[in-house]
């Protein structure tokens, strides 16, 4: 199938370009569809995220460029409008009213602990400030940590982002979640994207072959689409000159981020 990329940031947040440059390395990788996944504003100052976090404007603004370059890439290139939300304990997260209404969220958790009492733990800054974390929120057990994580995916109804941001920047060979947890999301049967969390447009869809290639041997063999306001699946790989299987699905509108060897930020 042409393959999809849900999850890019152009200059609006961290990323660098313009999104007309994104929506050009789309169309000349042969993408069906691109979706913008702007940082979300937190509220409080962040450097990444839309206006920088301050500016109240930005979301308005952000919406309404995009909207232009949609229109513009019409028959072209299907370009979704979304946002990448963060989840803070009792503060914020993807199901808010406040971005409800964009094409699709990806949830993200680049903090937790609890804000009102011990403050928040940033889950992909240094190392040394990981191990902190782990230590004070999991006791050390990056084990029950994961666990937390994907059973809250599963019991949300989410879709598990394929991310091949690691590739791209040069830090792995190989998308995450790991191997040992795309086959327990084969066995479930949870639904995926594959995404490359791009900076940059040059690395619009890094790696999408050999993901693929390694998702399949891991008996994962379609991926979701936004087919219009819904999500489908599609084979990963059609053979030339078959219509497409579609299926679909009654998932929530939104992606979980892989965590825990993603830096996203
Ligand atoms: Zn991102």
């Amino acid at each position: 199938m042409p393959f999809t990329n849900y999850h890019c940031h152009a200059s609006f947040c961290d990323g660098e370009g313009e999104p007309a440059a994104f929506a050009e390395a789309a169309v000349a990788k042969g993408l069906s569809s691109l979706g913008f996944s702007s940082h979300a504003p937190l509220p409080f100052e962040s450097p990444w995220c839309l206006g920088r976090g301050r500016d109240g404007g930005a979301l308005g603004r952000y919406r309404k460029e995009l909207t232009g370059i949609r229109d513009l890439y019409r028959g072209v290139l299907d370009i979704k409008i979304g946002l990448e939300v963060d989840w803070l304990p009792g503060l914020m997260g993807p199901a808010d009213p406040a971005w409800v209404d964009f094409d699709y969220r990806i949830g993200s958790v680049h903090f937790l602990g609890a804000p009102a009492t011990e403050g928040l733990w940033a889950m992909d800054d240094t190392a040394a400030n990981f191990a902190s974390g782990l230590g004070a929120v999991y006791g050390g057990d990056i084990r029950a940590l994961v666990r937390d994580y994907y059973e809250a995916v599963e019991a949300s109804g989410c879709i598990v982002e394929v991310n091949t941001g690691g590739m791209a920047r040069g830090w792995m060979d190989r998308p995450y979640p790991a191997p040992w947890l795309l086959g327990r999301i084969a066995d479930l049967g949870i639904p995926v994207t594959l995404d490359s969390d791009c900076h940059h447009p040059r690395d619009i869809a890094h790696a999408f072959p050999a993901a693929a290639a390694l998702m399949a041997s891991l008996g994962i063999r379609e991926a979701m689409f936004l087919d219009g306001h819904a999500w489908s699946a599609r084979p990963l790989f059609a053979p030339m000159g078959h219509p497409e299987r579609r299926t679909r699905h009654d998932r929530q509108p939104m992606l979980a981020g892989a965590a825990f060897d993603h830096c996203c930020a």
